[in-house]
This record gives C-alpha cells, sequence and structure tokens, in this order.
C-alpha cells in the first residue's frame, strides 16, 4: 500500500472516530436539553396559569365588593364590565390548561373539578350582578353574607393544591435529568479513551511502515559516498510505494552513474595520453629550439623521437631545394644497412611519401627487409611508418621509422605531431643558414670594404698630400692657364678664320663652277651649232673640230659638275629629294643613254631586269640615275670586247638597306685585286700613268659610295682582272632612306645637264628629233624672246641659238632695261631671265613684271646657275613660270619655250 493512501486511511480513521464522539455529544446535550426545557416550559406555564386563574378569583371578590359599594351607575356598569372580562379570563385559562399536552390523569382530574367550582362561581357572581343591575342592592348584598359554600375559598384551596403537585413533578424530572447526564459523561470518557488508543495504534504503524522503507534507501545512498571502484549498491525494491519508486529511479541513477564513471575513466585516460605528447613535444620543440644546423637537427630529431616510441631503427631525409631528398641523419644504423642517402620525389617509398604528402605504413615487414643489432643478437622489426614533413604546404623531408611491434596509437601521434611542427622548424633552419650564408658574405664584403676604405683612406692621405702639390702645381698652372686661354683664343679665332675660309672654300667651288659654265655655256651652244653645220659652209675637218670642241666642253662640265657633287658632299649640303620612280622609267632611262653607246662601241648591251624585282622604288631619281650612268660609263669605257649586262633583281633581304639591286657586269680589263677597295677613293685611277689609255678623273666611283651612302643603299664590286668586273648597287625601300619620311617627300625638278652629246644618237631617234626639229621651227618662227643677261657671251650664244629657230630675239643687260623695254614693245611672247645681274637682279625684276597686269601671264623662263633647290623655288616665288639651270640646254629650252608659249600659254 502506498503511504499515500496509508496517511489518508489513517487520518480518516481518526477523523471518523472524532467525529462519531463529537456526533454523540451533540446528541446526549440535545436529549438533556429538551428534557430541561420540557421540564421548564410545562411546568412553568401550568404554574403561571395556575396563579392567574388564583389572582383573577380573588380579584374578581374584590370586585364585587366594590361593586355593592358604588351608587353611580356610570361607574356601576363599568365595574360589571370589569368584572365580566376577569370572569373571561378565569374560563379560558382552565380550558387552556386542559389543552397542555403532557398533563396526567390525576392534573386533568383536578382540573375539571376546578373548571365546575370556577363555574359555580361565575353563575353566584352573576345572580349578584343581576341584582345590582336590578337595583336591589340590599338583595344582592344579602345574596352575598349568605353565601355559605364560601365557593371561592374552595377554587384557592384547589388552586393551591394543583400548583404544590406542580412542584413535586418538577422536582422528579430534575432529578431524572441529573442521572441521565451522569451516564453520558460517564460514557463520554470510555468513547474518548478507546478512540485515543485507536488513533495511536494506527499512527505507530503507518510511521513504521514509512520509516523502515526509507531507512533502507538512506542506508544504500549513504554507501554510495565511498564508491571508488564505479560499482554502486542497488536498492532492493519490496515495496510499490512512493519509497520503491525513489529506490527503482535510485538504481537508475546508479546505472548511470556506472555509464558516466567508465567514460569519465576512458577521458582521464585519453587526457593523460594527450598530456604525455603534449609534454613530450614540447619538450621535443624546446630541444630542437637553439638547433641551426639541418644535420645537427636530424640526428637530435632522431636520437630524442627513436626511443620515445621505442623505434629500432629511423631515417631522417631533408629536401634539397633541386626536386630531391638527401638522408641526414640515421637512428641505430650505418651506411651499408641503408644504403640510399639520396631520393627524387615520387623515387622508392621515402620519394612516394614526399610526393603524396601522406603517412605511409606497413605492418608485417619481410624478414629480410631491415635487420637491428645489438652486441646480444639481430631480430628484424616488423612494422615500418613513413611521415611527411611539411610546412605551408610545401614538403621539407620525411621521416622513416621502423619497430618490433606495431606502432601504438599514441606513438603514432606523437610521431605526427612531431613531423608536423618539425616542417617549421626546418624552415626556420634553411632560413638561418641563409642568411648565415648572407651575412657571411657580407661579412666579407665588409671586410673588403673596410680593407678598400682603408686604402682609400691611405690613397686619400696621398691624394691630399697630392693635392696640396698640385695646389702649388696650380698656382704655377694658373699663371699657365693664363697664358693657354691666351693662346686658346688666338686658337679659336684661327678656327673661325678656318671655319670662314672653308665656307668661303664651298662658296668659291660653287661660285667657280658657276663662273665656269657660263662660259662654257655659250662654248657648247656654239660648238654644237656649228657641228651642225646649218648653213653647210663648213669643210669636214671644220665639223670635226666643232665636234672635239664641243666633246671637250662636255667633259670639262662633266669635271666641274662631278667636283660640285664632291664638294656639296663633303660640306653636307648635298640634299636628296626622294620620290615614286618607276623601274620601267629607269630602264628606258639606261636604254636612251646607253644603247647608241653600245652601238657606237660595237659591244652589247642587255638589260636583265628579274620578275623579283620591285617595280616601284622610293628614291631619289636623279641621284640613281647618275650613279648608274656613272657604272655604266664606266663598264662601257674599259670594255672593248663582249659588253655589258644590267641586271636589277630583288635585293639581298637580310640586310635593311638591300631592298632592290643593279649590278653592271662588263667582260672588261677587270681590276686587280689589291686596287678594289682604292678605286672608291677620290681622284683615284688604276692607270694613274700619264700614258693612261682611257680618259676620266678618278671622282666618279667615289662620288657613286657617297651618293649610294646618302640613299641609304651601298656598292659592292667583284673582279677579275683580265676577264671582267662587277659593281652591284643596293638600295633600301624608303623607310630605310636615313633622315626622310613620306611627308618629306619633294620631288625634284630634274635637272638635265648638257654633257650626254658625246653619245650618238640612235638614228631612229634622230630621224625622229630631225621631223621634231622641222616642226618645231616652224611653230617658233617670228616668235619675240627677250633675253635679260649681263654676260654678253650668253647672250650671243643664246641668241644665235633662238635665231636659228626663226625666233626674233631681243636682249636686256638687266632687270630694269628689261621692263622698260617690256613697255615699249607689247609684241614680247616670252622672257628668258638670268638670275645674277647688276643694277636689278632676277628675282626682283620678275617680281616687278608680275606687278603689272599686262605682264601677268607672261611666260617667263628664269636661268638659274647653281643647280640648288632653293634657287628654283625662289625662282617660282618671284614670279617665275617656269626655270631651267644653266649650262642651257638648247633642245630643252626650245621645248620648254614651244611648251609656254603654246600649251601654258593656250591655257591663259
Ligand atoms: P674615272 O673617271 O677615272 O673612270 P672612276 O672613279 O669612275 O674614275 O674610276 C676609278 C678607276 O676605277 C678607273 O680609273 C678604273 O681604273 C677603275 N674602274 C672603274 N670602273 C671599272 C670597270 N668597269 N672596269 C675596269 N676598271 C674600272
Amino acid at each position: 500500500m502506498k503511504v499515500k493512501t496509508k496517511l489518508y486511511l489513517g487520518f480518516g480513521f481518526i477523523l471518523i472516530i472524532l467525529l462519531l464522539l463529537a456526533s454523540y455529544m451533540l446528541f446526549t446535550l440535545n436529549q438533556q436539553h429538551k428534557f430541561m426545557e420540557e421540564i421548564v416550559q410545562e411546568n412553568y406555564e401550568r404554574v403561571k396559569l395556575v396563579n392567574s386563574l388564583k389572582g383573577d378569583t380573588l380579584t374578581t371578590g374584590r370586585e364585587i365588593r366594590e361593586l355593592l359599594l358604588l351608587d353611580n351607575q356610570e361607574d356601576t356598569i363599568e365595574k360589571i364590565s370589569q368584572i365580566h372580562t376577569l370572569r373571561e379570563n378565569t374560563t379560558t385559562t382552565i380550558e387552556s390548561l386542559l389543552l397542555v399536552p403532557s398533563i396526567n390523569a390525576q392534573t386533568r382530574e383536578t382540573l375539571i373539578s376546578l373548571r365546575s367550582h370556577n363555574q359555580a362561581y361565575s353563575d353566584f357572581i352573576e345572580s349578584i350582578i343581576d341584582e345590582v343591575s336590578n337595583g336591589s342592592k340590599d338583595s344582592a348584598i344579602q345574596l352575598l353574607m349568605n353565601d355559605t359554600t364560601n365557593i371561592r375559598q374552595v377554587i384557592v384551596t384547589e388552586i393551591e393544591k394543583f400548583t404544590s403537585y406542580e412542584e413535586e413533578l418538577m422536582n422528579q424530572s430534575l432529578q431524572e435529568s441529573e442521572q441521565a447526564y451522569q451516564v453520558t459523561f460517564t460514557a463520554l470518557i470510555i468513547i474518548v479513551i478507546v478512540c485515543v488508543a485507536l488513533v495511536l495504534g494506527v499512527s505507530i504503524s503507518v510511521v513504521k511502515s514509512i520509516s523502515t522503507s526509507i531507512n533502507k534507501v538512506r542506508q544504500v545512498m549513504t554507501n554510495v559516498t565511498n564508491i571508488k571502484d564505479g560499482n554502486f549498491p542497488r536498492v532492493e525494491v519490496n515495496a510499490k510505494d512512493e519509497i520503491g519508486e525513489i529506490g527503482l529511479a535510485y538504481n537508475e541513477m546508479a546505472n548511470s552513474l556506472e555509464t558516466s564513471f567508465q567514460h569519465e575513466q576512458e577521458l582521464k585516460l585519453s587526457l593523460q595520453e594527450e598530456n604525455w605528447i603534449k609534454t613530450k613535444h614540447t619538450e621535443l620543440a624546446i630541444e630542437f629550439q637553439g638547433i641551426q644546423d639541418l644535420e645537427e637537427f636530424g640526428q637530435l630529431f632522431l636520437c630524442k623521437v627513436s626511443p620515445l616510441v621505442q623505434a629500432s631503427y629511423s631515417a631522417f631525409y631533408v629536401t634539397n631545394g633541386s626536386g630531391a631528398m638527401n638522408r641526414i641523419a640515421a637512428y641505430a644504423g650505418n651506411g651499408e644497412d641503408i644504403p640510399h642517402v639520396k631520393f627524387d620525389i615520387g623515387e622508392g617509398l621515402v620519394g612516394q611519401c614526399a610526393k603524396d604528402k601522406q603517412t605511409l605504413s606497413f605492418e608485417t615487414l619481410p624478414s629480410n627487409y631491415i635487420v637491428t643489432k645489438s652486441g646480444l643478437g639481430q631480430a628484424n622489426p616488423t612494422t615500418l611508418l613513413l611521415l611527411p614533413i611539411e610546412f605551408e604546404g610545401d614538403i621539407y623531408g620525411v621521416l622513416e621509422i621502423a619497430k618490433f611491434e606495431p606502432f601504438t596509437s599514441i606513438e603514432n601521434r606523437l610521431l605526427q605531431q612531431v613531423c608536423e611542427t618539425s616542417g617549421s622548424s626546418i624552415d626556420r633552419i634553411l632560413d638561418h643558414m641563409r642568411i648565415e650564408e648572407l651575412l657571411s658574405e657580407s661579412q666579407t664584403l665588409t671586410e673588403e670594404l673596410q680593407t678598400q676604405s682603408e686604402e682609400l683612406q691611405q690613397q686619400q692621405e696621398e691624394l691630399r698630400l697630392i693635392n696640396e702639390q698640385l695646389h702649388e702645381q696650380y698656382k704655377k698652372s694658373d699663371d699657365k692657364t693664363k697664358e693657354l686661354q691666351r693662346i686658346k683664343e688666338d686658337l679659336e679665332e684661327k678656327n673661325r678664320g678656318i671655319k670662314l675660309s672653308s665656307k668661303y672654300k664651298s662658296e668659291f667651288l660653287a661660285n667657280m663652277s658657276h663662273e665656269l659654265r657660263t662660259p662654257l655655256n655659250s662654248m657648247l651652244i656654239l660648238s654644237q651649232m656649228l657641228a651642225q653645220n646649218t648653213e653647210g659652209n663648213l669643210s669636214e675637218k671644220q665639223i670635226e673640230h666643232a665636234h672635239t670642241i664641243y666633246s671637250s666642253g662636255t667633259d670639262l662640265l662633266d669635271l666641274i659638275n662631278d667636283i660640285l657633287d664632291l664638294s656639296k658632299i663633303e660640306s653636307g649640303k648635298f640634299e636628296v629629294y626622294p620620290e615614286e620612280v618607276l623601274l620601267t622609267d629607269i630602264e628606258a632611262f639606261v636604254k636612251r643613254q646607253f644603247l647608241p653607246v653600245s652601238r657606237h662601241k660595237g659591244v652589247y648591251f642587255s638589260i636583265d631586269v628579274h620578275s623579283d624585282a620591285p617595280t616601284i622604288l622610293f628614291t631619289d631619281d636623279q641621284r640613281l640615275k647618275q650613279i648608274l650612268k656613272n657604272l655604266l660609263s664606266n663598264a662601257f669605257k674599259f670594255t672593248n670586247e663582249g659588253g655589258v649586262t644590267l641586271r636589277i633583281s630583288q635585293g639581298l633581304g637580310s640586310d635593311s638597306r638591300s631592298k632592290i639591286k643593279f649590278t653592271v657586269i662588263d667582260t672588261g680589263i677587270g681590276i686587280a685585286k689589291d686596287k678594289l677597295e682604292s678605286i672608291f677613293e677620290a681622284f683615284y685611277q688604276s692607270d694613274g700613268t700619264t700614258s693612261r689609255k682611257y680618259g676620266g678623273t678618278g671622282l666618279g666611283l667615289s662620288i657613286c659610295r657617297d651618293l649610294a651612302t646618302r640613299l641609304g643603299g651601298f656598292i659592292e664590286v667583284e673582279s677579275i682582272e683580265g676577264q671582267g668586273s662587277s659593281f652591284t648597287l643596293h638600295l633600301p625601300d624608303f623607310e630605310g632612306l636615313p633622315g626622310l619620311t613620306s611627308s618629306d617627300i619633294e620631288v625634284a625638278a630634274s635637272e638635265e645637264i648638257v654633257g650626254d652629246e658625246k653619245e650618238v644618237e640612235e638614228e631612229s631617234v634622230e630621224v625622229e628629233a630631225q621631223q621634231e626639229e622641222v616642226e618645231s621651227k616652224h611653230l617658233l618662227e617670228n616668235k619675240v624672246v627677250l633675253v635679260v643677261d649681263d654676260d654678253m657671251r650668253n647672250v650671243f650664244a643664246l641668241t644665235t641659238a633662238l635665231e636659228s629657230q626663226k625666233m626674233d630675239v631681243l636682249f636686256a643687260e638687266n632687270g630694269k632695261e628689261a621692263i622698260h623695254m617690256l613697255e615699249e614693245n607689247d609684241a614680247i611672247d616670252i622672257v628668258l631671265m638670268d638670275i645674277m645681274m647688276p643694277e636689278m637682279n632676277g628675282f626682283d625684276a620678275m617680281r616687278e613684271i608680275r606687278k603689272k597686269e599686262q605682264f601677268e601671264h607672261l611666260p617667263i623662263i628664269a636661268l638659274t646657275a647653281k643647280a640648288m633647290k632653293t634657287d628654283k623655288e625662289k625662282c617660282i616665288n618671284a614670279g617665275a613660270s617656269d626655270y631651267i639651270s644653266k649650262p642651257v640646254n638648247i633642245e630643252q629650252l626650245v621645248s620648254l619655250i614651244k611648251v609656254w608659249l603654246y600649251n601654258e600659254g593656250e591655257r591663259h
């Protein structure tokens, strides 16, 4: 039974007993009370009623007497009424008494008798009242006096008898009540004693049963505090009450305590292991801390780690920075036992471990794998472990370790942890070693520097001494310097003089060539005209002389041109005007120039243009032609048999200076090997004797080489003496031209120079020319030309030439005169204007002429002396329609005049 139920039952029982007891007591008390009330109420009522009856009876007697004494009618009537009321009260009282239920028979008998007596008395009183009412007061008094029965007294006596009987009854009741009280009290005492006994019994039994169970549990629980082995006692559970449940709960708690005790033990063990690993790890780390040498580190590592894990054999490998690993230390082994001292990454298990960066473990090694020896014996380790040593993802080495038994998990973990942290140690040692190395280098450097510094100090000291000496010398030399300064100034003065004189020289050369050309001009024009023998009055010999004069003049002009070119090149004034040049143009030019020569000399001339040659070049057309003309002239000059070939082909390609090459090959006399270089020197001729067979100045090749260089190319020569020579001109594409870009392109005006007449024109060309000449003569007939020139020889030559074209020629000596003549003579068709003249030069004159409206479109052809580009530009700017350089080529002049008189003139 549960404790709760037990307690409910015990206390319930006690409560019921108490309730029964209380009920009983209440019932008994109620009985007593009722009983007492009955006694008191009924008896008291009866006695009270009887006493009032007694009083009323006695009062009636007194009132009757007073009535009889009254003589007033009104008072009498009132008195009678009072008496009647009293009599009615007595009757009512007796009737009430008879109605009381508990009256016994004796009482009832007494009351009935009392009623009859009272009735008799009432009748008597009524008879008296009747007499009074009838006015016979005396008879009434008589009646009263005659009353022998004395009925009133009988009634009173009976009432007293009744009263005493009632008192006796009351006493009797009181005694009964006293007895009942005594019985009740005794019963109550007995009941209380019984109840107390019962309650005690129940309480003791309940308390005992509960405390026994609790004690059992307490006993078991008290023992728990002393348990050390984790085996907790269990409570024996018999009852199914709360204590039993406590027992069960305790047993469950003991179960879980046992489990947690086991866990705690395991945890403790693992903490101990962890602690051991940590301690050993820390000890090792401290040991490794101060080590600065890799091999020392490896040796210490193995010596400390191997005994900790009871390894019988171990080796330590470290990467050497070039993808391989070297064994730097071994434990309990020697070179013979561990033959391998170097592994590549991926080679063998050591290399594989480094490559995979993963631990490799082998549990059952074959018996011949490794042998561990001691003085007393030898055996084979059975377990092999290879662990990678890493730091920040890079492999630094491998630990190889062997043991007789398998490695325990704690040993394994220690090895893993030690290897994990060793990477940083190795990294640190490597850093340290590098720093050491650098430090020693820097120390060496410092020492060197120190030595140098000492040397420098020494030198400085020496220098100081020298300085002092120098200072002294300086003073001396200062004087000399001043002297030198004077000399320098003198020299500078002289230098300026030299520069000036060099300038003068160039100017002189230019002016000289001009001065030479002017007379040559008239000589050439006239000799040419003479040779033509237009009037037919010259003998054969005279014509030949004229030819000779003409050809000598031309040679002279060539020489002058060469000298001018050379001086320009030397003074750096030589200018290059690149333009687009068609190869076909070049081809036509050389054909025109040299076909007649080849015919004349009776040698062949072939032009061989390769298909790979570019069709358009970008170069200075005139200079290119000049070079080719020179090379071909030489070739023809030195070739008497066979012939000359011009081969045009693609350049070398490997050299940017060679986009195209022009090779002039001849079958002439050739050049000796030792003279191949010198032929390019100015004024050099391989046959320099006075009796030389071939003419020439020795300037041609020198100019050609310089020109080729200025055009961005070069000239090569190959020759076999007696067999022939080949000169090759290499030219670049236009980007290769030094100092020039396409934006600088200015097309230079062609400068044809008189001096190509020594060659004999091709017959057909000649015929054409003659026809043209006939036409042109006709064209220029009667046209008026004004020649403005101060040089009479020139005027004469030009006049003669132009008059032969049937033109009317006027002349003026200077600009002023020309303007004057133009104003005078409006028939002038065209003006030939020289530039250098006294009074008013050609530029000013042209400007003046153009100012006048009527001469706005007058063709003016300027005759420039120097073939400078600026001169030509200046001419056009001053108002010239066109220009032609001196010495004047008559044909060219004539065709120019035609152009301006007809074509251009028509346009205006
Ligand atoms: P020159 O006006 O005398 O020809 P160059 O400078 O043109 O002057 O030539 C110099 C010398 O080189 C010539 O005198 C000649 O001896 C030699 N030379 C030039 N070209 C040839 C050639 N094609 N065959 C043989 N010798 C040559």
